[in-house]
């Protein structure tokens, strides 16, 4: 079955101005922001502008120049937080899909967490 976008989602508000964020940095394709309810000290949302709402919905359909702008905001944004191998000590990307990777909004989103030891990788419930 196709994906269908829901335009009312919040990251769409958002994109369209009509929701306030803390913007991290602003690309051509891509957006990064400030998580509202932060999950570590640093705590970053990279969306695309584009209307997808899984990583493998973006991977199978976004354009190249969508790709390479989106994979290269990730990267920046890690530099600008000073938490990549060079400058820091390191961060963790997550995303989440559909309802047993708990994604609460349906639109493409890569956390972006750091400022301190994460702990091991996730917790299977149960
Ligand atoms: P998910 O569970 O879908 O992977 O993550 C959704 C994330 O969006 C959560 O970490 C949540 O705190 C964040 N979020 C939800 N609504 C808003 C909002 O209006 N503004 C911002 N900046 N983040 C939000």
């Amino acid at each position: 079955m196709p994906y269908s976008y829901d335009d009312q989602n919040i990251f769409a508000k958002i994109l369209r101005g009509e929701i306030p964020n803390k913007t991290v940095l602003e690309t051509e394709h891509s957006l990064a922001f400030e998580d509202i309810n932060p999950q570590a000290p640093q705590h970053v949302l990279v969306i695309p502008k584009g209307h997808y709402v899984t990583y493998d919905h973006f991977a199978a359909e976004a354009t190249d120049a969508e790709i390479v702008d989106y994979t290269r905001a990730i990267g920046a944004v890690c530099r600008k937080l000073g938490v990549t191998l060079e400058d820091g000590t390191g961060y963790r990307l997550l995303t989440n899909a559909g309802p047993d990777g708990h994604q609460e909004v349906p639109h493409l989103h890569i956390h972006v967490f750091a400022g301190g030891f994460l702990g091991r990788m996730i917790k299977v419930p149960g």
